[in-house]
């Protein structure tokens, strides 16, 4: 435990620090995208509902989601969820890479794009609505889901833990399909001012398009609902079609969009930001070793 911990230690910080430059440049990117979509959102909705100005407020929640800017863009929140996995998703992820020791074979870079993306999404779709439905994981994943003002900029916040596990997840169709090739960065940028577009404020169901194939903002607007008959809708990332398949999918109209109210029911969204990171991270330890001690009592007693 200690060796792969160690190990996971020195591994994150040799790879953070060979990567910086192209970190610094990365963060720069997503600082511009991010203000051309908020700036675009201004334009579509107006000052008053935008997330430009939400952001103004500086309130607690803002402040969350500028933390996850940070974190999630200088690629911190990767070697804080080693730490907080104890090592284990990088061991995990190390040990996956060497018992698979083959990927198919697709030559062609566009065939190759299309079954990865399709993979991962499948992957995400599932990771995601475990990430609701297990107790444990729910934890880590409402971290997401509290944020009181929701602006583009809550599409960076997710938890060093969750981004931790499902990092290791998510590896399982690199690993077997294969990374796509570099050319495809403008779709990797397409996949990201997505997820900007997503938690924007602009009410937009994308009519078809938004109903099977791609998740509009008023899909994940619902995802984000308090309202409990928008529960367990749309987990997709990028499509929708697997939540349709899967019979999770919701279209809203953009009326049911703008009276929407996002959040998590018994939070305020006002944590102070480091704490709330913390704070969720001791919860959910403390909800595993609950689980690990209920399960050992049971497994304890005489015919339980
Ligand atoms: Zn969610
Ligand atoms: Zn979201």
């Amino acid at each position: 435990m200690i060796d792969t911990l160690l190990q996971a230690l020195r591994g994150s910080a040799l790879k953070y620090a060979a990567g910086l430059p192209d970190t610094l440049v990365a963060m720069a990117t997503a600082a511009g995208l991010t203000l051309v979509v908020l700036l675009i959102e201004w334009w579509v909705v107006g000052w008053k509902p935008s997330s430009l100005a939400r952001i103004a407020t500086f309130s607690m929640s803002t402040r969350t989601d500028l933390l996850s800017f940070v974190l999630y863009n200088s690629k911190l929140s990767l070697v804080l969820g080693a730490l907080m996995s104890f090592g284990l998703t990088y061991g995990l992820l190390l040990a996956l890479k060497s018992l698979v020791g083959w990927h198919l074979t697709i030559d062609h870079p566009m065939l190759l794009a299309a079954a990865y993306y399709l993979a991962l999404e499948f992957f995400h779709y599932w990771f995601h609505r475990w990430l609701h439905v297990v107790p444990l994981l729910w934890e880590i994943h409402k971290y997401h889901h509290s944020a009181r003002d929701m602006t583009a900029l809550t599409a960076f916040r997710a938890h060093p833990l969750q981004l931790a596990l499902g990092g290791l997840w998510a590896s399982v169709p690199l690993v077997v399909i294969g990374a796509p090739t570099s050319e495809l960065a403008l779709l990797h940028m397409l996949f990201r001012v997505h997820a900007l577009l997503v938690h924007s404020n602009l009410p937009f169901n994308w009519g078809w398009v938004g109903r099977y194939l791609v998740q509009s903002p008023a899909g994940h607007r619902a995802h984000h609902s308090q309202d409990a008959a928008h529960h367990h809708t749309n987990y997709g990332n990028f499509f929708q079609f697997w939540d349709v398949l899967f019979g999770t999918a919701l279209h809203p109209t953009r009326a049911e969009t703008t009276a929407m109210v996002t959040g998590v029911p018994g939070t305020t969204g006002d944590e102070r930001p480091v704490r709330y990171v913390i704070d969720i991270y001791a919860g959910t330890l403390a909800r595993a070793g609950r689980v690990v001690a209920q399960a050992f009592g049971h497994r304890q007693k005489p015919g339980g």
